[in-house]
Protein backbone atom coordinates (compact mmCIF):
# COMPACT_ATOMS: atom_id res chain seq x y z
CA UNK A 1 0.00 0.00 0.00
CA UNK A 2 3.08 2.40 0.52
CA UNK A 3 5.73 0.33 -1.84
CA UNK A 4 6.47 3.47 -3.80
CA UNK A 5 6.61 5.58 -0.98
CA UNK A 6 8.78 3.69 0.50
CA UNK A 7 11.27 3.38 -2.03
CA UNK A 8 11.00 7.07 -2.66
CA UNK A 9 11.98 7.42 0.72
CA UNK A 10 15.00 5.57 0.77
CA UNK A 11 16.01 6.98 -2.82
CA UNK A 12 15.78 10.25 -1.65
CA UNK A 13 17.93 10.09 1.75
CA UNK A 14 20.78 8.86 -0.07
CA UNK A 15 20.40 12.36 -1.72
CA UNK A 16 18.78 14.47 0.83
CA UNK A 17 19.63 14.58 4.45
CA UNK A 18 16.55 12.15 5.86
CA UNK A 19 14.70 12.53 2.54
CA UNK A 20 13.03 15.64 3.59
CA UNK A 21 13.77 19.14 2.92
CA UNK A 22 12.27 20.28 6.65
CA UNK A 23 12.13 18.15 8.98
CA UNK A 24 8.89 17.60 10.93
CA UNK A 25 8.37 15.61 7.23
CA UNK A 26 10.12 12.85 7.75
CA UNK A 27 7.29 11.73 10.56
CA UNK A 28 10.40 10.59 13.09
CA UNK A 29 8.14 11.61 16.08
CA UNK A 30 5.63 9.22 15.06
CA UNK A 31 7.30 6.39 13.00
CA UNK A 32 7.17 5.30 9.82
CA UNK A 33 8.04 6.69 6.67
CA UNK A 34 6.01 9.36 5.11
CA UNK A 35 3.69 9.50 2.15
CA UNK A 36 5.61 10.99 -1.36
CA UNK A 37 2.66 13.12 -2.31
CA UNK A 38 1.60 13.23 -5.98
CA UNK A 39 -0.96 15.85 -6.23
CA UNK A 40 -3.54 17.33 -4.34
CA UNK A 41 -7.32 18.35 -4.91
CA UNK A 42 -9.74 20.02 -2.99
CA UNK A 43 -9.44 18.58 0.78
CA UNK A 44 -7.79 15.67 -0.58
CA UNK A 45 -4.02 14.43 -0.97
CA UNK A 46 -3.43 11.63 -3.62
CA UNK A 47 0.73 9.73 -2.75
CA UNK A 48 2.61 8.17 -5.09
CA UNK A 49 0.53 4.59 -4.74
CA UNK A 50 -2.02 5.90 -5.44
CA UNK A 51 -3.46 6.46 -2.03
CA UNK A 52 -6.00 9.17 -1.02
CA UNK A 53 -6.23 11.57 2.25
CA UNK A 54 -8.49 13.72 3.53
CA UNK A 55 -5.68 16.65 4.36
CA UNK A 56 -5.73 18.32 7.83
CA UNK A 57 -2.69 20.07 7.40
CA UNK A 58 -2.86 21.72 4.25
CA UNK A 59 0.66 22.25 4.11
CA UNK A 60 1.14 22.96 7.56
CA UNK A 61 -1.27 26.06 7.27
CA UNK A 62 -1.11 28.26 3.88
CA UNK A 63 -4.07 26.74 2.12
CA UNK A 64 -6.94 27.96 3.75
CA UNK A 65 -8.95 26.81 0.37
CA UNK A 66 -7.38 23.48 0.16
CA UNK A 67 -5.59 22.96 -3.04
CA UNK A 68 -5.38 23.39 -6.36
CA UNK A 69 -8.14 26.71 -5.59
CA UNK A 70 -9.36 27.96 -8.86
CA UNK A 71 -8.62 31.97 -8.31
CA UNK A 72 -5.61 31.28 -6.90
CA UNK A 73 -4.62 29.16 -9.31
CA UNK A 74 -5.95 31.02 -11.90
CA UNK A 75 -3.31 34.41 -10.58
CA UNK A 76 -0.74 32.09 -10.51
CA UNK A 77 -0.96 30.89 -14.10
CA UNK A 78 -1.52 34.32 -15.66
CA UNK A 79 1.22 36.26 -13.19
CA UNK A 80 3.80 33.63 -14.41
CA UNK A 81 3.49 34.15 -17.99
CA UNK A 82 4.49 38.03 -17.42
CA UNK A 83 7.67 36.44 -15.99
CA UNK A 84 9.11 35.17 -12.85
CA UNK A 85 10.73 37.92 -10.63
CA UNK A 86 12.19 41.20 -11.71
CA UNK A 87 13.99 42.13 -8.83
CA UNK A 88 12.44 45.21 -9.10
CA UNK A 89 8.94 47.16 -7.55
CA UNK A 90 5.60 46.01 -9.01
CA UNK A 91 2.33 47.04 -8.76
CA UNK A 92 1.19 43.27 -6.97
CA UNK A 93 3.49 44.63 -3.59
CA UNK A 94 1.52 47.66 -3.09
CA UNK A 95 -1.69 46.16 -3.42
CA UNK A 96 -1.08 43.55 -1.27
CA UNK A 97 0.40 45.72 1.36
CA UNK A 98 -3.12 48.16 1.20
CA UNK A 99 -4.83 44.98 1.78
CA UNK A 100 -3.15 44.60 5.41
CA UNK A 101 -2.60 47.98 6.78
CA UNK A 102 -6.77 48.14 5.80
CA UNK A 103 -7.22 45.61 7.92
CA UNK A 104 -5.07 46.77 11.13
CA UNK A 105 -5.18 49.82 12.96
CA UNK A 106 -1.93 49.17 14.76
CA UNK A 107 -0.23 48.42 10.94
CA UNK A 108 0.92 51.77 8.61
CA UNK A 109 3.34 49.74 6.73
CA UNK A 110 4.57 46.25 5.71
CA UNK A 111 7.75 44.91 4.08
CA UNK A 112 7.66 41.51 2.41
CA UNK A 113 10.04 38.55 2.23
CA UNK A 114 9.72 34.74 1.37
CA UNK A 115 9.41 33.11 4.77
CA UNK A 116 8.23 33.12 8.25
CA UNK A 117 11.75 32.79 9.57
CA UNK A 118 12.92 35.63 7.12
CA UNK A 119 9.87 37.66 8.71
CA UNK A 120 10.46 36.96 12.10
CA UNK A 121 14.69 37.28 12.23
CA UNK A 122 13.88 40.46 10.19
CA UNK A 123 11.36 41.95 13.03
CA UNK A 124 13.59 41.14 15.81
CA UNK A 125 16.27 42.91 14.16
CA UNK A 126 13.90 45.90 13.34
CA UNK A 127 12.73 45.86 17.15
CA UNK A 128 16.28 45.74 17.99
CA UNK A 129 17.09 48.80 16.18
CA UNK A 130 14.21 50.73 17.24
CA UNK A 131 15.36 50.23 20.97
CA UNK A 132 18.82 50.19 20.64
CA UNK A 133 18.60 47.35 22.86
CA UNK A 134 20.09 43.69 22.69
CA UNK A 135 17.94 41.05 24.63
CA UNK A 136 15.03 39.23 23.42
CA UNK A 137 12.77 37.42 25.24
CA UNK A 138 10.56 33.82 23.79
CA UNK A 139 8.78 31.38 25.09
CA UNK A 140 9.18 27.75 25.17
CA UNK A 141 7.09 25.91 23.07
CA UNK A 142 6.81 28.84 20.09
CA UNK A 143 8.79 28.59 17.00
CA UNK A 144 9.44 31.44 15.42
CA UNK A 145 12.22 29.79 12.52
CA UNK A 146 15.40 28.36 12.89
CA UNK A 147 17.23 31.80 12.75
CA UNK A 148 20.42 31.46 15.14
CA UNK A 149 18.77 33.48 18.00
CA UNK A 150 15.36 31.82 17.91
CA UNK A 151 16.94 27.80 18.47
CA UNK A 152 16.81 28.44 22.31
CA UNK A 153 15.90 25.75 25.07
CA UNK A 154 16.27 26.46 28.66
CA UNK A 155 19.47 26.53 29.78
CA UNK A 156 20.44 23.97 32.68
CA UNK A 157 22.44 26.16 34.89
CA UNK A 158 20.79 29.72 34.82
CA UNK A 159 17.03 30.28 34.99
CA UNK A 160 16.38 32.49 31.78
CA UNK A 161 19.32 32.78 29.37
CA UNK A 162 18.72 30.31 26.94
CA UNK A 163 21.24 27.84 25.52
CA UNK A 164 21.58 26.70 21.93
CA UNK A 165 18.83 23.93 20.78
CA UNK A 166 21.33 22.63 17.78
CA UNK A 167 24.36 22.56 17.08
CA UNK A 168 25.65 24.96 14.89
CA UNK A 169 24.59 28.03 17.07
CA UNK A 170 27.02 29.71 19.18
CA UNK A 171 26.22 29.86 22.79
CA UNK A 172 26.94 33.16 22.08
CA UNK A 173 24.21 33.96 19.94
CA UNK A 174 21.43 32.79 22.43
CA UNK A 175 22.68 34.44 25.31
CA UNK A 176 20.17 37.49 24.55
CA UNK A 177 17.71 35.35 23.97
CA UNK A 178 16.01 35.10 27.56
CA UNK A 179 13.50 31.91 27.83
CA UNK A 180 10.31 31.78 29.45
CA UNK A 181 7.86 29.83 30.29
CA UNK A 182 4.15 30.39 28.40
CA UNK A 183 1.16 31.65 30.56
CA UNK A 184 4.06 32.41 33.57
CA UNK A 185 3.21 35.58 34.38
CA UNK A 186 6.11 35.52 37.25
CA UNK A 187 8.58 33.87 35.22
CA UNK A 188 8.48 36.79 33.03
CA UNK A 189 8.46 39.68 35.19
CA UNK A 190 11.60 38.01 36.80
CA UNK A 191 12.94 38.30 33.38
CA UNK A 192 11.98 41.83 33.12
CA UNK A 193 13.83 42.58 36.70
CA UNK A 194 17.08 40.57 35.16
CA UNK A 195 17.56 42.84 32.39
CA UNK A 196 17.42 45.58 31.35
CA UNK A 197 18.53 45.33 28.18
CA UNK A 198 15.17 43.62 26.44
CA UNK A 199 14.56 44.97 23.24
CA UNK A 200 11.42 43.26 22.59
CA UNK A 201 9.08 40.01 23.37
CA UNK A 202 7.69 37.59 20.59
CA UNK A 203 5.09 35.26 21.15
CA UNK A 204 2.91 33.15 19.45
CA UNK A 205 -0.07 34.80 21.01
CA UNK A 206 -2.31 31.70 19.84
CA UNK A 207 0.39 29.38 20.23
CA UNK A 208 0.60 26.48 17.01
CA UNK A 209 3.79 24.51 17.14
CA UNK A 210 3.34 22.88 21.11
CA UNK A 211 0.08 21.44 19.59
CA UNK A 212 -2.75 24.61 19.59
CA UNK A 213 -2.30 25.99 22.97
CA UNK A 214 -3.53 29.89 23.48
CA UNK A 215 -2.06 32.44 25.72
CA UNK A 216 -4.47 33.99 28.42
CA UNK A 217 -5.53 37.46 27.94
CA UNK A 218 -3.97 37.79 31.37
CA UNK A 219 -0.80 36.69 30.18
CA UNK A 220 -0.59 38.84 27.26
CA UNK A 221 -1.66 41.70 29.07
CA UNK A 222 0.97 41.31 31.48
CA UNK A 223 3.33 41.40 28.00
CA UNK A 224 2.22 44.51 26.78
CA UNK A 225 2.16 46.40 29.70
CA UNK A 226 5.85 44.96 30.73
CA UNK A 227 7.21 46.12 27.31
CA UNK A 228 5.60 49.43 27.51
CA UNK A 229 6.98 50.21 31.45
CA UNK A 230 10.46 48.93 30.36
CA UNK A 231 10.46 50.63 26.88
CA UNK A 232 10.36 47.06 24.75
CA UNK A 233 8.65 46.19 21.59
CA UNK A 234 5.71 43.56 22.05
CA UNK A 235 5.98 40.85 18.68
CA UNK A 236 2.94 38.19 18.03
CA UNK A 237 4.15 36.30 15.98
CA UNK A 238 1.33 35.51 13.53
CA UNK A 239 3.00 33.34 11.19
CA UNK A 240 0.64 30.52 11.60
CA UNK A 241 -2.20 32.50 13.38
CA UNK A 242 -2.33 34.80 10.83
CA UNK A 243 -6.00 34.88 8.57
CA UNK A 244 -6.31 31.79 10.16
CA UNK A 245 -7.47 32.29 14.13
CA UNK A 246 -9.66 34.93 12.32
CA UNK A 247 -9.52 37.23 9.61
CA UNK A 248 -7.07 39.48 11.59
CA UNK A 249 -5.21 36.25 12.83
CA UNK A 250 -5.04 36.41 16.93
CA UNK A 251 -4.67 40.14 17.07
CA UNK A 252 -8.20 39.93 15.53
CA UNK A 253 -9.64 37.88 18.89
CA UNK A 254 -7.73 39.44 21.51
CA UNK A 255 -7.77 42.44 23.48
CA UNK A 256 -4.23 43.06 23.83
CA UNK A 257 -2.31 44.42 20.47
CA UNK A 258 1.45 44.36 19.78
CA UNK A 259 3.76 47.00 17.84
CA UNK A 260 4.98 43.89 15.29
CA UNK A 261 3.14 41.99 13.55
CA UNK A 262 4.81 38.92 11.53
CA UNK A 263 2.97 36.97 8.77
CA UNK A 264 3.57 33.61 6.69
CA UNK A 265 1.57 30.76 5.69
CA UNK A 266 -1.50 31.92 4.86
CA UNK A 267 -0.37 35.13 3.59
CA UNK A 268 1.17 33.54 0.22
CA UNK A 269 -1.17 30.36 0.52
CA UNK A 270 0.98 28.46 -0.74
CA UNK A 271 3.80 30.13 -2.60
CA UNK A 272 6.62 31.36 -0.69
CA UNK A 273 5.64 34.46 1.32
CA UNK A 274 5.95 35.78 4.88
CA UNK A 275 5.84 39.74 6.03
CA UNK A 276 6.16 42.07 9.00
CA UNK A 277 4.55 45.20 9.42
CA UNK A 278 4.33 48.10 11.89
CA UNK A 279 3.34 51.56 12.77
CA UNK A 280 4.76 53.92 9.77
CA UNK A 281 7.14 55.40 12.72
CA UNK A 282 8.41 51.96 13.50
CA UNK A 283 8.95 50.50 9.93
CA UNK A 284 10.26 54.06 8.62
CA UNK A 285 13.89 52.47 10.42
CA UNK A 286 13.96 50.16 7.83
CA UNK A 287 16.34 50.46 5.16
CA UNK A 288 16.36 52.15 2.48
CA UNK A 289 13.85 54.59 4.32
CA UNK A 290 16.06 54.69 7.43
CA UNK A 291 18.94 52.71 9.01
CA UNK A 292 18.25 49.44 9.91
CA UNK A 293 19.57 46.62 6.93
CA UNK A 294 16.90 44.12 5.72
CA UNK A 295 16.81 42.90 2.12
CA UNK A 296 15.92 40.31 -0.47
CA UNK A 297 16.61 39.18 -4.46
CA UNK A 298 13.26 37.09 -4.09
CA UNK A 299 11.06 39.36 -1.81
CA UNK A 300 7.95 40.65 -3.13
CA UNK A 301 7.61 37.84 -5.77
CA UNK A 302 5.46 38.95 -8.07
CA UNK A 303 4.04 35.32 -8.71
CA UNK A 304 3.96 34.90 -4.82
CA UNK A 305 2.30 38.09 -4.33
CA UNK A 306 -0.74 37.45 -7.57
CA UNK A 307 -1.51 34.29 -5.06
CA UNK A 308 -1.39 36.08 -1.87
CA UNK A 309 -3.76 39.35 -3.22
CA UNK A 310 -6.63 36.73 -4.70
CA UNK A 311 -6.39 34.49 -1.17
CA UNK A 312 -6.57 37.63 0.82
CA UNK A 313 -9.68 39.27 -1.16
CA UNK A 314 -11.38 36.16 -0.76
CA UNK A 315 -11.03 35.83 2.34
CA UNK A 316 -12.48 39.43 3.18
CA UNK A 317 -15.28 39.09 1.02
CA UNK A 318 -16.62 36.05 2.79
CA UNK A 319 -16.17 37.01 6.46
CA UNK A 320 -18.48 33.89 7.49
CA UNK A 321 -15.65 31.99 6.75
CA UNK A 322 -13.71 31.68 9.39
CA UNK A 323 -17.57 30.72 11.81
CA UNK A 324 -17.93 28.15 9.13
CA UNK A 325 -14.69 26.73 9.44
CA UNK A 326 -14.78 26.97 13.27
CA UNK A 327 -17.85 24.85 13.31
CA UNK A 328 -16.21 21.96 11.18
CA UNK A 329 -12.93 22.01 13.71
CA UNK A 330 -15.28 21.58 16.32
CA UNK A 331 -17.26 19.22 14.74
CA UNK A 332 -14.01 17.12 14.36
CA UNK A 333 -12.92 17.47 17.84
CA UNK A 334 -15.35 17.33 19.48
CA UNK A 335 -16.70 14.19 17.88
CA UNK A 336 -12.59 12.67 18.59
CA UNK A 337 -13.27 13.71 22.38
CA UNK A 338 -16.47 11.75 22.88
CA UNK A 339 -15.19 8.84 20.88
CA UNK A 340 -11.89 9.02 22.85
CA UNK A 341 -14.19 9.20 26.61
CA UNK A 342 -16.14 6.20 25.27
CA UNK A 343 -13.10 3.92 25.08
CA UNK A 344 -11.96 5.52 28.42
CA UNK A 345 -9.28 7.78 27.04
CA UNK A 346 -9.02 11.38 27.66
CA UNK A 347 -8.42 13.66 25.54
CA UNK A 348 -8.30 17.38 25.00
CA UNK A 349 -9.49 19.73 22.77
CA UNK A 350 -8.72 23.42 21.64
CA UNK A 351 -9.96 25.17 18.03
CA UNK A 352 -8.95 28.85 17.18
CA UNK A 353 -10.52 29.69 13.80
CA UNK A 354 -9.59 27.37 11.18
CA UNK A 355 -6.77 25.51 13.73
CA UNK A 356 -7.63 22.90 15.98
CA UNK A 357 -5.67 20.59 17.93
CA UNK A 358 -5.90 17.49 20.57
CA UNK A 359 -3.64 16.46 22.94
CA UNK A 360 -3.79 12.98 24.38
CA UNK A 361 -3.47 13.69 28.37
CA UNK A 362 -5.80 14.46 31.53
CA UNK A 363 -5.56 18.31 31.52
CA UNK A 364 -5.59 20.93 29.27
CA UNK A 365 -1.61 22.07 29.00
CA UNK A 366 -1.21 25.43 29.11
CA UNK A 367 2.53 25.26 28.24
CA UNK A 368 5.58 23.23 26.88
CA UNK A 369 6.26 20.76 29.76
CA UNK A 370 2.46 19.99 30.41
CA UNK A 371 2.31 19.12 26.66
CA UNK A 372 5.49 17.12 26.83
CA UNK A 373 3.28 15.01 29.87
CA UNK A 374 1.00 14.05 27.11
CA UNK A 375 0.61 10.07 25.57
CA UNK A 376 2.81 10.46 22.47
CA UNK A 377 3.00 6.64 22.34
CA UNK A 378 -0.80 6.59 21.78
CA UNK A 379 -0.46 9.67 19.69
CA UNK A 380 1.74 7.95 17.10
CA UNK A 381 -0.50 4.94 16.78
CA UNK A 382 -3.34 6.74 16.51
CA UNK A 383 -1.54 8.78 13.56
CA UNK A 384 -0.40 5.82 11.96
CA UNK A 385 -4.05 3.73 11.90
CA UNK A 386 -5.87 7.37 10.78
CA UNK A 387 -3.25 7.93 7.40
CA UNK A 388 -3.90 3.96 6.63
CA UNK A 389 -7.67 4.26 6.55
CA UNK A 390 -6.74 7.82 4.60
CA UNK A 391 -6.75 10.33 7.22
CA UNK A 392 -3.84 12.65 7.15
CA UNK A 393 -2.86 14.45 10.42
CA UNK A 394 0.16 16.11 11.61
CA UNK A 395 2.92 14.27 12.44
CA UNK A 396 3.23 14.77 15.51
CA UNK A 397 1.40 16.20 19.04
CA UNK A 398 3.41 19.17 18.93
CA UNK A 399 1.81 20.71 15.63
CA UNK A 400 -1.53 22.24 15.13
CA UNK A 401 -4.39 20.50 12.63
CA UNK A 402 -6.06 22.93 9.83
CA UNK A 403 -9.52 23.04 8.40
CA UNK A 404 -9.94 24.30 4.80
CA UNK A 405 -13.10 25.38 3.09
CA UNK A 406 -12.74 22.07 0.88
CA UNK A 407 -13.50 20.13 3.74
CA UNK A 408 -16.77 19.15 3.90
CA UNK A 409 -19.35 17.74 7.29
CA UNK A 410 -19.09 14.32 5.24
CA UNK A 411 -15.67 14.46 5.37
CA UNK A 412 -15.45 14.68 9.18
CA UNK A 413 -18.20 12.30 9.82
CA UNK A 414 -16.13 9.58 7.54
CA UNK A 415 -12.77 10.42 10.00
CA UNK A 416 -14.65 10.29 13.11
CA UNK A 417 -15.91 6.70 12.00
CA UNK A 418 -12.64 5.82 11.00
CA UNK A 419 -11.67 6.88 14.59
CA UNK A 420 -14.17 5.29 16.04
CA UNK A 421 -12.52 1.70 15.19
CA UNK A 422 -8.58 3.13 16.24
CA UNK A 423 -9.60 4.13 19.19
CA UNK A 424 -11.34 0.84 20.34
CA UNK A 425 -7.36 -0.32 19.71
CA UNK A 426 -5.16 2.34 21.21
C1 LIG B 1 5.93 28.21 10.51
C2 LIG B 1 6.26 29.24 11.49
C3 LIG B 1 7.41 30.04 11.39
C4 LIG B 1 8.46 29.79 10.34
O1 LIG B 1 7.98 29.98 9.05
P1 LIG B 1 8.77 29.32 7.81
O2 LIG B 1 8.02 29.80 6.62
O3 LIG B 1 8.69 27.85 8.02
O4 LIG B 1 10.15 29.81 7.85
C5 LIG B 1 7.59 31.07 12.27
N1 LIG B 1 6.70 31.30 13.24
C6 LIG B 1 5.59 30.56 13.40
C7 LIG B 1 4.63 30.88 14.48
C8 LIG B 1 5.34 29.49 12.54
O5 LIG B 1 4.26 28.72 12.72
Amino acid sequence: MFEKSIKAYEEACEVIPGGVDSPVRAFKSVGGTPPFIEKGKGAYLYDVDGNKYVDFVQSWGPLIFGHCDKDIEDAVIETTKKGLSFGAPTLLETQLANEIVEMFDNIGKVRFVSSGTEAVMSAIRLARGVTGKNDIVKFEGCYHGHSDSLLVQAGSGMATFGSPSSPGVPADLTKHTLLCEYNNIENLKKCFEDSSDIACIIIEPIAGNMGLVPASDEFLATCRELCDKNGALLIFDEVMSGFRASLKGASGILKTQADILTFGKVIGAGMPVGAFAASKEIMSNLSPEGKIYQAGTLSGNPVAMAAGLVSLKKLKANPKIYDELNQKALKLVNGLKKIANENNISLQVNTRGSMFGFFFCEESPTNFKEVGKCDFKRFATFHHEMIKKGFYFACSQYEAGFMCTEITNEDIEACLEAASIVMKNL
